[in-house]
């Protein structure tokens, strides 16, 4: 459910509201996409609305600054018949064949794909960007944890909704099937901070001192995922029929 904020110079904020049984108090959340709050399931949403008057100039400052950002970058990023992939943007074109696959060209800055089913088409990205990013991990992680000493069991890709990687007990690392969208320092950075769990579990002060050490510009690179990480999704990509599918 969508709820609006009135503010104070007349406009309205809409905040949207999500329940989550992991979530034990309520927070609210700003990014390129708007704010949201996540609230208990138990929660009344009447009660949010105190939280909102306690943040309201952190509410203001931030949507403020995301509003700027998403009439900056969004409109690129959500253009139709476009992909994300190593933090570029590429055109999109597919194209139906008797075989499935990809084609690169940095020189037409474009990404072709052969599908076999039109009308499937987002399966076969998903499918290559998977590949791709098991590709990059397959090389990056082994080079980067022995660079930082530390021992990993093994590593999955997975379908991540909303996480760009994770790391189990039994030292298993996972890693979102999308982040080849990711610039290549990024994706280092979400290796290095989940080869960093193997040895701190929490997000603590250890945690960041220990991520910081290896990739010192990992301020910048989080802030990447904050700002285009909800733009790489499949079900964002979509397709003007008329000019690219043929
Ligand atoms: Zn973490």
């Amino acid at each position: 459910m969508i709820i609006s904020i009135a503010l104070t110079d007349g406009k309205t904020l809409n905040l949207k509201i999500k329940k989550s049984k992991r979530a034990k108090k309520p927070s609210i959340i700003a990014d390129i996409q708007g704010l949201q709050a996540i609230i208990p399931s138990n929660y009344e949403v009447n009660d949010l609305m105190e939280l909102v008057q306690q943040k309201s100039n952190w509410i203001l400052k931030s949507s403020r600054y995301y509003e700027r950002l998403r009439s900056r970058y969004a409109q690129e990023h959500l253009k139709a018949n476009t992909i994300c992939f190593l933090g570029n943007r590429y055109c999109l074109r597919i194209i139906k064949d008797r075989l499935s696959f990809a084609v690169v060209s940095e020189n037409l800055n474009m990404i072709t794909f052969h599908v076999t089913n039109k009308r499937m088409f987002k399966d076969d990205i998903f499918k290559w960007y998977s590949n791709e990013t098991a590709k990059i991990i397959n090389t990056r992680l082994p080079l980067i944890a022995s660079k930082l000493d530390i021992r990993y069991n093994n590593f999955f890709i997975k379908r991540h909704k909303s996480k760009w990687g994770s790391c189990s007990m039994k030292r298993n690392l996972n890693f979102n099937a999308l982040l080849s969208a990711a610039p290549s320092d990024v994706i280092d950075y979400v290796i290095i901070h989940e080869l960093v769990h193997v040895i701190e579990s929490n997000h603590s002060r250890q945690f960041w001192d220990r991520v910081r050490t290896a990739d010192p510009l990992y301020k910048d690179h989080r802030k990447w995922l904050r700002t285009y990480g909800s733009l790489v999704s499949i079900e964002r990509i979509n397709l003007e029929r008329q000019t690219n599918v043929e």
